[in-house]
C-alpha cells in the first residue's frame, strides 16, 4: 500500500530539510506557484475528495472556495495542531517527523486562498514537535521558501508558530481563533463562519495538520491518484491512531474505507491476550462507542455516520472484555467536566452533574433513580450549547448508557464499591 503522509516517518532524520528536498520536497509548491492559478489549485483539491481530517470531515477544497476573494481584508490560514482529543496522536508525528510536509502544504494552501500569513497553533504539551516545526520554519525562511517573493515568485508568505497552553477547547476552531487573538479560549457563536469573519475579523481557513500535509502530494501526483487511494467521497489515506487493548498500538496510515475489523485484527495485532472484544471508540472520545457486531464498518466519514457514530479525529480506542463500561463512561464524563470552558450553562453544569452521577453509580452509592436522572442530564446538553463540545458529551456518554445499560443497572442494584 502506498503511503502518503507517513512516507518519511520511518526514515532516519525524517524531519531534516535535506532529506525532504531529496524526496522531491517543495516541488509541488513550486509547481503550484509557477504553473497553476489559485483557482486551479482549489479545483484539484476539490477533485481529490480530501476531507478535513481533524474531525469534521468537511470537503477541503469546498471550504477553501468559501473565502471571499473580493474582500479587501487580509486572508489568513490557520493550521490547527492543538491535538487534544483523547485517543488521538497523529498530528504529533507529522509535526515531529515531517514538518516540511506541513510547511509545503501551507505554501500551496496560502497561494490557493490568497493568504500571505499562516498561523500554526501547536498543542501546549507538544514540546518536541513544536521545536521540530520551529526549526523547519527557520530552514524554509533561509532557503527562500517562506518570506518575501517565495521561490522567486511574486507571492509573499509568513508563518507564525503559536504554542497553546493546554486547554482542550482551544482545539475547537473558533476558540482557537480567540486564543490566537490573545483572549480566553471561548468558542464563538456561528454564524458568522470563520471563512467570512475569522481571525482578527478577517476571512480565514482553518485546517487540521494532517489535512494540510496531504496537499503537496495531491498537487504532485494529481487529484485522481489521491481520490483513488480512498473510497467514494473520502479521498486518500488517513492516519488511524490505535490504542487500548491491542497487541500493537500505534499510528497506521491506511486507505479511507478500511474496515475497523482489519485495523484491529490485521494491523494492530488483535485484542490483547486473545481476550474478547467488548467495545471500540472509532474516532476519538467524542465518537459514540461501537459494539463488536459493528466492527465490519468501513472507516470513512460517511459509513461511520450511517451507523450513528463518527470518524472524528481517527483515534481508535479498543476495550476488551475486562473493561468496566461504567468506569469507562466515568472517565469520559470526567474529561468533559474538566475541559468544559464554562461559557454555557447546560455544558458547564451538566458535565459536572453527569460525572458525579456516574461516579456514584460506579462507587456503589447511587440511588435507584440516578440512571434516569443521568440520561435526562446528558440529553439536555446536546443541541443547547454554543459549540459542539456539548453535543459530543451527549453522544459519547449517551452511547455508553444505551449500549451497556445493564452494567449501569447492575451496579445500582449491587451497590458494591470496586475500590
Ligand atoms: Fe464552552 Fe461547553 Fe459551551 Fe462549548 S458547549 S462553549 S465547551 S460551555
Amino acid at each position: 500500500m502506498e503511503k502518503v503522509v507517513s512516507r518519511h516517518f520511518d526514515q532516519e532524520n525524517s524531519h531534516s530539510f535535506i532529506n525532504y528536498l531529496k524526496d522531491n520536497g517543495y516541488r509541488a509548491a513550486r509547481k503550484a506557484l509557477t504553473q497553476m492559478t489559485p483557482a486551479s489549485v482549489i479545483d484539484e483539491v476539490k477533485k481529490s475528495n480530501l476531507r478535513g481530517l481533524g474531525g469534521a470531515g468537511f470537503p477541503t477544497g469546498v471550504k477553501w472556495s468559501f473565502i471571499p476573494q473580493a474582500s479587501p481584508k487580509p486572508k489568513y490560514l490557520v493550521v490547527n495542531g492543538d491535538e487534544g482529543e483523547p485517543g488521538t496522536f497523529k498530528d504529533k508525528y507529522i509535526l515531529q517527523q515531517d514538518p516540511h510536509a506541513l510547511i509545503e502544504g501551507i505554501i500551496i494552501t496560502c497561494y490557493a486562498i490568497g493568504s500571505h500569513k499562516a498561523y500554526v497553533y501547536v498543542r501546549g504539551e507538544y514540546e518536541k514537535p513544536l521545536q521540530a516545526l520551529l526549526t523547519a520554519v527557520e530552514e524554509a525562511y533561509k532557503a527562500g521558501f517562506l518570506g518575501q517573493a517565495v521561490m522567486g515568485s511574486e507571492f509573499d508568505i509568513d508563518v507564525v508558530v503559536h504554542q497553546g497552553a493546554g486547554a482542550y477547547i482551544c482545539g475547537e476552531e473558533t476558540a482557537l481563533l480567540e486564543s490566537l487573538e490573545g483572549k480566553k479560549g471561548f468558542p464563538r457563536l456561528k454564524p458568522p463562519f470563520p471563512a467570512v469573519v475569522g481571525l482578527f475579523g478577517c476571512p480565514t481557513v482553518i485546517n487540521n495538520v494532517e489535512t494540510i500535509a496531504c496537499v503537496a502530494p495531491i498537487i504532485n501526483k494529481g487529484a485522481e491518484w489521491f481520490a483513488k487511494l480512498g473510497c467514494e467521497k473520502n479521498g486518500g489515506n488517513r492516519l488511524f491512531c490505535v490504542s487500548g487493548h491491542v497487541h500493537k498500538p500505534g499510528v497506521y496510515e491506511l486507505p479511507n474505507g478500511t474496515t475497523l475489523r482489519a485495523i484491529i485484527y490485521e494491523h494492530a495485532g488483535g485484542v490483547l491476550n486473545g481476550n474478547k472484544l467488548k467495545a471500540v471508540i472509532p474516532g476519538g472520545i467524542s465518537a459514540p462507542i461501537l459494539t463488536p457486531d459493528q466492527i465490519d464498518v468501513k472507516m470513512d466519514f460517511d459509513s461511520l455516520k450511517a451507523i450513528g457514530t463518527m470518524a472524528g479525529s481517527g483515534g481508535i480506542i479498543v476495550m476488551d472484555e475486562t473493561t468496566d463500561m461504567v468506569w469507562a463512561a466515568m472517565i469520559a464524563a470526567r474529561f468533559y467536566a474538566n475541559e468544559s470552558c464554562g461559557q454555557c450553562s447546560p455544558c458547564r453544569e451538566g458535565s459536572g452533574w453527569a460525572y458525579r452521577n456516574i461516579k456514584r453509580i460506579y462507587e456503589g452509592t447511587a440511588r435507584p433513580y440516578d440512571l434516569k436522572n443521568l440520561a435526562g442530564i446528558v440529553n439536555n446538553i446536546g443541541g443547547n450549547t454554543i459549540c459542539p463540545f456539548g453535543d459530543a458529551l451527549t453522544m459519547c456518554v449517551g452511547s455508553y448508557i444505551s449500549k451497556f445499560r445493564s452494567e449501569f443497572e447492575n451496579k445500582i442494584k449491587e451497590r458494591v464499591c470496586p475500590i
